[in-house]
């Protein structure tokens, strides 16, 4: 069964489309990699599904219902969660807090709530830094504190963008096995990522976006292979 449906999704920024007729579709449980040169419209692509842009052209349909003029917050209690690429934290508040923010989207109680966030927290090995002022974190744990507040939201889809960027190896890796942890939890994924043995380790399949358009989608293997990816991205 579909997760998501993206149908000739196009998004324009006056003059220059971001995102040009892009089709996808991702299947439950399963893991999508979305891949292409720096301004290819990956971010943009995210955000039309995610209900931060409305798109110029298209649809998106998440769990079977178009999500026309639904905002973040809206699609956010239906299931569907984003980080950014760019991490934006309440710097002076405490990860606790932070992750309480994604929770409040699941209930309004706050015992509740920071209960969901303490689990999440353990769940990702992240409970001994729940009181840390989230400003003076170190980037890897930014970027878990970034999917424990998506996770928090207990999401049926989440949509990762670049959370492995400025990650030294070791803890790419780590990261590797966070995402796959939560695909066997249950949750579908579709993750933006430059790091090549990172997306083509993780993917089921892989889709891959040249100004806009899809150039490629198929195995990991398929798309290494595929000569126009290469020469459009993995060329280099
Ligand atoms: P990627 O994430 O693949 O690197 P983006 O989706 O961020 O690419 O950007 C795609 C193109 O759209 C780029 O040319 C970028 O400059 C442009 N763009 C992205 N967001 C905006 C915006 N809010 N306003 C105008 N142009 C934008
Ligand atoms: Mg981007």
């Amino acid at each position: 069964m579909k997760i998501l449906e993206v149908n000739n999704l196009t998004m324009r920024f006056g003059g220059l489309t971001a995102v040009d007729s892009l089709n996808l579709s991702i299947e439950k449980g399963e893991i999508l990699g979305l891949i292409g040169p720096n301004g290819a419209g990956k971010s943009t692509a995210f955000n039309c599904i995610a209900g931060v842009y409305t798109p110029t052209e298209g649809e998106v349909r998440f769990d079977g219902q178009i999500t026309k003029r639904e905002k973040p917050w809206d699609l956010c209690k239906r299931g569907l969660a984003r980080t950014f690429q760019i991490v934006k934290p309440f710097a002076s508040k405490s990860v606790l807090y932070n992750v309480m923010v994604g929770a409040f989207a699941t209930t309004d109680k706050r015992a509740e709530a920071e209960e969901k966030a303490i689990n999440v927290l353990k769940t990702l090995n992240f409970e001994d830094k729940k009181d840390f002022r989230s400003g003076d974190l170190t980037i890897a744990d930014r970027k878990r504190l970034e999917i424990a507040r998506a996770l928090a939201t207990e999401p049926s889809l989440l949509l990762l963008d670049e959370v492995m960027a400025g990650l030294r190896p070791g803890e790419v890796d780590e990261m590797v096995e966070i995402i796959r942890f939560l695909r066997d939890q249950g949750v579908t994924i579709f993750v933006i990522e430059h790091i090549m043995r990172a997306i083509m380790a993780l993917s089921d399949r892989i889709v891959v976006i040249h100004f806009g358009k899809k150039i490629a989608q198929g195995t990991p293997r398929e798309v290494a292979a595929d000569e126009n990816v290469i020469k459009a991205y993995l060329g280099g």
